[in-house]
């Protein structure tokens, strides 16, 4: 038996990796802003149609060092509960206290109705998520924003390749923040951007993500956020097939769509939206039911994972109680199931036959 995981990360054929290395070996520069960065941020800034572009060693720093750069360094920050736990340690790691609003139960981002409640004198900004890369509603949360004068940083770590009414999704908010870790839909190894709208924003982001120095001349508190040579050839590479990483990925998303019982329910898709396929996510009907099935399936060495499980505002290290029925409930019955670039259609019908039984 085959071993199926949740995903599978992309390679790029060898050689065209060893094509950029060579180009590592013949500079001698293996980071600090070398060549093969310059390439791939000029490339990232051509995909998101966007003029500021900053690519850092990972999406977790890259949402620190938003909050840094927008000067959000105590306060409250309100963000969903619906999340990898990197959305809610980045505001906690910078001191901020997360405010959490619960989420909409059809698209599982942050319910828009609900976060006026939740503005306090103490609010600084609004960090949503694009969760499964599914857009926020956008426009609502910018209006928000200007009205009690609050910054926006997206984290759309799902959110690569994403277009919402024909504009990148990164494009959107003050700051937005992608992760290209190795198990997202794109990735550098590890690494992340930062897609900053505001130029003077996006000379703070370049001197903190450099230990808040040019030369000899220190500015401010800085940390070491930048991404090596080695992880751009990564991103050079695979920006080649991205495309035809999100065909295949929709091939076996549209497969999964005709063949999964509709019994299980799925979130509901932002109509305004182009999709990237970043998860196959399916919801139970209780936590009874996720764990059966999850049994079930392991027995066929398919292995689905609980994203995003526990809700995030359930912590144990947080210091304030806050309920979020919806996202609690719904924490305890998402999976996502395998997904991606070259799951073949035999293993889309062996993980539906076992949920469809
Ligand atoms: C993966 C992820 C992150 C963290 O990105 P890293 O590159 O792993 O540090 C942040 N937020 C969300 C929603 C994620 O899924």
């Amino acid at each position: 038996m085959t071993r199926i995981n949740v995903t599978k990360t992309f390679l790029p054929p060898i050689e065209e990796y060893q094509h950029y290395l060579q180009r590592i070996w013949d500079s001698g520069q293996l980071t600090n802003q070398g060549s093969l960065v310059h390439d791939f941020e000029a490339e990232l800034r051509d995909y998101f149609s966007v003029p500021n572009v900053h690519f850092v060693s990972n999406g977790t720093s890259a949402l620190q060092v938003a909050l840094r750069a927008l000067g959000i360094t105590e306060g409250e920050v309100i963000t969903t509960p619906f999340s990898y736990v990197a959305t809610t340690s980045s505001i906690l790691w910078e001191r901020c206290d997360p405010v959490f609003v619960d989420i909409d139960p059809d698209t599982l981002c942050i319910d828009i109705t609900k976060i006026e409640a939740a503005i306090t004198d103490k609010t600084k900004a609004i960090m949503p998520v694009h969760v499964f890369g599914n857009p926020c509603d956008v426009e609502a949360i910018d209006a928000i924003a200007k009205k009690h004068n609050l910054k926006v940083i997206y984290d759309a770590a799902h959110a690569f390749g994403v277009t919402y009414k024909g504009k990148p999704l990164l494009s959107y908010g003050d700051i937005s923040v992608c992760s290209f870790h190795a198990t997202k839909l794109f990735h550098t190894i590890e690494g992340g951007c930062i897609v900053v709208k505001d130029k003077a924003v996006s000379d703070k982001v370049e001197l903190i993500k450099h230990f808040g120095h040019h030369g000899d001349d220190h500015y401010m508190l800085g940390i070491n956020a930048k991404a090596t040579e080695f992880q751009a050839a990564m991103g050079l590479c695979n920006m080649k097939y991205i495309d035809e990483i999100i065909q295949k990925r929709k091939a076996a998303s549209d497969l999964y769509d005709e063949l999964l019982s509709p019994e299980y329910h799925r979130p509901v898709k932002n109509p305004e939206a182009e999709y990237n396929y970043s998860y196959y996510p399916v919801l139970f009907k209780d936590e009874a039911q996720l764990l059966k099935k999850m049994e079930q399936l392991q027995q066929q060495d398919i292995h689905p994972r609980r994203y995003f499980y526990p809700s995030l505002n359930t912590l144990p290290y947080l210091t304030s109680v806050q309920d979020c029925p919806i996202s609690e409930d719904i924490a305890k019955r998402i999976v996502c199931l395998p997904l991606y670039a070259d799951l073949d259609e035999d293993s889309i019908n062996k993980v539906c036959r076992s949920l469809n039984t």
